[in-house]
């Protein structure tokens, strides 16, 4: 009788996948004359570069590889965090630039958590591509009184049409500051 091969590894999750396929959250992205003030939902943020290119983001996966790398469309940052309205009524994916990062990225370190925190956002000069602005401050309500955060990664993979094991590197602690570096807005 043949041995039957046994797999290599198997993968734990904290919830059935089925309950985690909740439906997609709408990405929101502030533009010109908007204002957002919502409550983050999520921890901490997760983000990849990514490339405007056929009318919308694509995620620049390898950039040795990446089309868009190679026919020399630029690639920015973008961050995202799963928030709610002040009123508790809409929930979405929040985008964020470069540009807010370093305050965000301040922000978890000192507090530890993102989640529960007040997220005001504009764009200098009311444009819709002037420089994002943002301000952070604690939140009326704690923790176990918001709704729970989304899959964010899970929901920018089915987005993008990517398997759902991808990985998405999500670091543990805040880890943006090499990124300094680069001239990407
Ligand atoms: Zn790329």
């Amino acid at each position: 009788m043949e041995e039957k091969s046994r797999p290599v590894s198997l993968e734990f999750f904290k919830r059935p996948l089925e309950q985690l396929r909740e439906p997609n959250w709408s990405i929101t992205r502030v533009k010109g004359k908007q204002t957002l003030s919502c409550v983050a939902l999520s921890k901490d943020l997760i983000g990849c570069y990514v490339h405007y290119a056929r009318g919308r983001s694509q995620p620049c996966i390898d950039a040795d590889t990446c089309e868009w790398c190679l026919s020399g469309v630029p690639r920015r940052w973008h961050s995202w965090f799963g928030a709610v309205s002040l009123s508790g009524q809409s929930k979405s994916i929040v985008e964020i630039t470069l540009a807010v990062m370093p305050r965000f990225d301040e922000w978890i370190r000192q507090n530890g958590t993102l989640r529960g925190t007040r997220v005001d956002l504009a764009r200098a000069g009311k444009r819709d591509n002037g420089r994002l602005m943002c301000m952070l401050e604690r939140g009326a309500k704690k923790s176990n009184e918001l709704p729970g955060a989304p899959a964010v990664a899970q929901m920018l993979r089915r987005m993008w049409d990517l398997p759902e094991h991808t990985p998405i590197i999500e670091s543990q602690a805040p880890n943006v500051l090499p990124l300094f570096d680069r001239k990407e807005a």
